[in-house]
């Protein structure tokens, strides 16, 4: 098992591309303001899709944005290519998790549960992939040491795959696109090589504000090192010398159970969150909301909210409402670590869920 290094995910054996981010103030940003001026050099293309959306309350980030404008190509269902080693890895890293789980009882890993979560959904996606909010130095490091614990890819290569999701939602440039599947979306996508419209599309992303960020330059830099370290070894040691655990415990539990479950939660909001539940605010889109997902996964299952609206710092219409992340995010900005959380206004939430909702929404 130690030999799991981060061709784990195909995304390094398909394809693999190549920062002082900083700004003040802790108070949260809530335009009103409705889309139509200021847009002028973005093309009539932009233009028309932002005035679909509602509201621009992040000029600085489009690259998350739906792009309906983008369509597959005709012809034959993608052919898969199996990447063999990352399935035998992926089923060691589950046989061993599952024998974790009868271990459990006599364990604490849950911090570390929370903790590389975090990472994720603060971290990779709130932060780095959306740009929902800012933080402040000692917060990016914290985030980018769990983020390494979550081995889910380094946070630049998640948030290129992430903003593909975002903007070719459910086709082929999309890269765990939901119409293949459940198991394609949760995992299946990990264990075959990507599809050229993925590496094409994705390719052409704008990544230039991550590209300028040091801190993850630098883990990008030093992944697999950090990884192995962050992601297995320590795990093992840590509670075994200070805690007296014993070695199979740590091993089993703190590292590969937490890793598992951890990774099962992200992609229940790619699967299971693009395929059951209501759209009450895009009836037109895949996402869904799915409050399973959003227990497992801190906060992330308000799916369709999140499509239709991805740069509100909370992925949610609420703030605290089964959404750890978003709790975590405000204590974070009550200690002056994130500021500038971007959040839609409620007018223009009710006004989409008006326009395009399914009638789920209970002011409907
Ligand atoms: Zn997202
Ligand atoms: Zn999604």
């Amino acid at each position: 098992m130690w030999l799991i290094n981060s061709s784990l995910h195909p995304a390094h054996a398909a394809s693999s591309i190549s920062s002082s981010y900083m700004t003040t103030t802790t108070t949260t940003t809530t335009i009103t303001k409705p889309l139509s001026g200021g847009l002028e050099n973005e093309g009539e293309k932009l233009e028309k899709i932002f005035q679909q959306w509602g509201e621009d309350i992040r000029p600085e980030m489009k690259e998350d944005i739906h792009d309906p404008s983008y369509q597959d190509e005709e012809g034959p269902p993608p052919k898969l290519e199996y990447v063999w080693r990352n399935i035998i890895l992926m089923a060691l890293l589950h046989l061993g998790a599952l024998y974790g789980i009868t271990l459990v009882p006599s364990c604490k890993v849950y911090t570390w549960i929370f903790v590389t979560g975090l990472s994720i959904t603060a971290g990779a996606h709130r932060l780095w992939s959306h740009r929902t909010y800012k933080a402040r130095l000692p917060l990016r490091l914290f985030l980018i040491i769990a983020n390494t614990m979550a081995f889910q890819n380094d946070v630049y290569e998640w948030a290129r795959d992430h903003r593909a999701h975002h903007k070719f939602t459910e086709t082929h440039a999309d890269p765990h696109d939901s119409r293949r599947g459940f198991f394609f979306s949760h995992v299946g996508w990990l264990l075959v090589r990507k599809h050229p419209a993925v590496k094409e599309k994705g390719g052409k992303l704008d990544m230039s504000d991550l590209k300028a960020e040091k801190l993850v330059m630098f883990q990008r830099r030093y992944y697999k090192p950090g990884l192995l370290l962050m992601c297995f070894i320590l795990p093992t040691l840590v509670p075994w010398y200070f805690w007296g655990e014993t070695f199979q415990h740590s091993f089993y539990v703190a590292a590969l159970l937490r890793y598992a479950l951890v990774l099962n939660g992200t992609w229940l909001v790619n699967s299971a969150a693009h395929l059951y539940g209501y759209r009450p605010y895009d009836r037109n889109i895949g996402a869904r909301q799915n409050m399973l997902t959003s227990m497992g996964a801190l906060g992330e299952g308000f799916h369709n909210y999140h499509h239709t609206f991805p740069y509100d710092y909370s992925a949610s219409e609420y703030r605290w409402h089964i959404n750890f992340t978003t709790f975590f995010i405000d204590c974070m900005a009550a200690l002056g670590l994130a500021y500038d959380r971007k959040k839609v206004s409620k007018a223009a939430v009710l006004a989409r869920i008006k326009r395009t909702g399914d009638g789920s929404h209970k002011s409907g």
